[in-house]
């Protein structure tokens, strides 16, 4: 619908917000500039853009209509990037399948969302079959073989398409978040936020000093799949911009280093568990990262992390939002040497009102420690989700999207996430930062990866735990006497409450993961529960 005020010039163009217009750019100035995909393939944006018409016509050929929903199941590859644009530029919506859930929970998110029509890579192939039985409706499977069949696909469509304006709400893309608490739920975005997520994107990061923002001679990289929040909205941001990108395909740290290497990505994003792998890859020793700047999001960076990163040239951002977010809400650019730059959730991008709450909605101070729920507005936020009104209540209980996490709002503006909500420790009357003792646990000679937990306590409701991965050889007395005394000595200072001090440390040889790579903590605490003396 559109609204033209009264002093609007007859014929004057409302301009929707639509994705189709952030191509604009890139097909006026960068028809020739190039978009990688794995080993073999690239192609130019012209290319690109004419591809968008075939597969559109390709989509329509097989039913696809305005208002219909087409799932993607595949890597992180080119025909992504194409569905990311061609599918909501008709006018129907993209669900990006999170095929790293159990099969289960693919299965709840087809049939909660309701794609009319699914792309599907060979390697996908198998686990439709074993849940296609469970479709409750009819559903068109596409199989596109390992890319092939996605070519003959594009080959045999007709090129033009006249991609039609329409209402800029119309929702463009759907997706579930990871479902680490009870069932997936559904998050849509409307093309409208997700064009102001891109401008909001760019300028937060370009407003950060030093390396954070996206400029024309960034080679781009994705490293967040694509099915989890359109790769946190960076390919959209890319593809406006018109810059070189580069698509790794099916993750595996070789590649990934060998396209770094040769295609020479400048710009990358990701969990630190992506980085944490990459960093451990015999190969990067042998590459050169001293151009690749990395925004780090969907956890704190652990300090030990941190400073390989560091060491290895790598210049780093903080990024702090979620799946409810689109993701963007604040960035910082970890570069700046001190202490508090280091550690920082970021500076709120534009347009973002970022709040730390009480639970009955009034501002803590921002005083750099008195810590709160963070709530937030911003024009790119999930309404709701999808056909759950509760919990879209209490995600808007008070008229701001409650994000579930705790941290605590410096005078300058910038943000400290201390925890999630569920995963604060909560001992006697203290709250215990599970992220605090991680950040002083995690420079400990031998820890590979820790995490702080609480565990039920009879007396004091929960009592912290630690759970530590070792690195290679590493002797587990030493690891455990470090953690103590480092959190000992914290204790000493007055940074930590002596309730702090964990009632054990524990070793894994692996910690559980989300579909995403973060730690699920949520699994961590079962396990735990589930070997009730927690000895190893
Ligand atoms: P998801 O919706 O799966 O992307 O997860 C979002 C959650 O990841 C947030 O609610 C935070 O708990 C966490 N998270 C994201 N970014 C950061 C960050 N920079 N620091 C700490 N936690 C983060």
């Amino acid at each position: 619908m559109r609204m033209v005020s009264s002093s609007s010039a007859p014929g004057a163009y409302a301009y929707p917000l639509l994705i189709k217009q952030l191509l604009l750019r890139a097909m006026a100035v960068s028809g020739a500039q190039e978009i990688v995909s794995g080993p073999d393939f690239r192609m130019t944006y012209a290319r690109f853009g004419e591809r968008l018409g075939r597969l559109a016509n390709a989509l329509a050929s097989r039913g696809v209509r305005e208002g219909m929903r087409v799932g993607v199941m595949d890597w992180d590859t080119h025909r992504y990037l194409e569905c990311f644009f061609a599918v909501p530029m008709m006018g129907a919506a993209l669900h990006t399948i999170n095929v790293r859930l159990s099969p289960a929970q693919v299965l709840y998110t087809i049939n909660h969302g309701k794609p009319d029509i699914i792309l599907v890579h060979r390697d996908f192939m198998p686990l439709i079959e074993e849940i296609r039985p469970g479709f409750e409706r009819d559903v068109i499977i596409v199989p596109i073989g390992d890319g092939e069949g996605y070519e003959t696909l594009i080959d045999a469509a007709a090129p033009g398409f006249d991609f039609p304006d329409f209402d800029e709400n119309r929702m463009a893309t759907l997706f579930y978040t990871t479902g680490t608490t009870g069932a997936p739920k559904g998050v849509s975005y409307s093309h409208r936020q997700l064009v102001l997520h891109t401008l909001g994107l760019v300028a937060g990061f370009g407003a950060e000093s030093g390396d954070a923002g996206v400029n024309r001679n960034d080679v781009y990289m994705p490293l967040t799949p694509l099915f989890h929040v359109h790769g946190w909205g960076f390919p959209y941001a890319a593809t406006m911009l018109g810059v070189r990108q580069v698509y790794p395909g099916r993750y595996a740290p070789d590649a990934i280093l060998r396209l770094i290497a040769r295609e020479g990505v400048t710009f990358s994003h990701c969990v630190p568990t992506i980085l944490a792998t990459l960093l451990d890859h015999p190969d990067c020793a042998r590459t050169d990262l001293s151009r690749w700047k990395v925004i780090i999001g969907g956890s704190a960076l652990p300090r030990g992390l941190q400073d390989r990163a560091d060491a290895a040239g790598i210049s780093l951002c903080a990024a702090y939002g979620m799946s409810e977010t689109c993701p963007f809400l604040s960035v910082a650019d970890l570069n700046g040497g001190t202490p508090d730059s280091r550690a920082h959730s970021g500076y709120p991008g534009p347009l973002v009102d970022m709040r730390v709450v009480t639970p009955d909605m009034r501002d803590a101070p921002r005083d750099g420690e008195t810590t709160g729920e963070v709530a937030v507005r911003a024009p790119w936020l999930a309404q709701g989700y999808l056909d759950d009104d509760e919990a879209s209540g209490a995600l808007w209980k008070g008229g701001y999207l409650h994000t579930g996490d705790v941290g605590y709002l410096r005078a300058d503006g910038s943000l400290q996430i201390t925890d999630r909500l569920k995963d604060v420790i909560k001992t006697g009357g203290e709250w215990i930062s599970s992220l605090s003792l991680e950040t002083i646990v995690s420079t400990c000679p031998g820890v590979e990866e820790v995490a702080a937990i609480g565990r039920p306590d009879e007396k004091w409701g929960e009592r912290p735990v630690l759970v530590v991965r070792c690195t290679e050889g590493a002797d587990p007395d030493h690891v455990r006497e470090a953690a103590l005394s480092q959190i000992r000595a914290k204790v000493a200072v007055g940074e930590l409450s002596k309730w702090a001090i964990p009632d054990a440390v524990l070793f894994r040889e692996a910690l559980p993961r989300t579909s995403v790579g973060k730690l699920d903590k949520k699994a961590l605490r079962q396990i735990l529960l589930d070997d009730a003396d927690g000895t190893s």
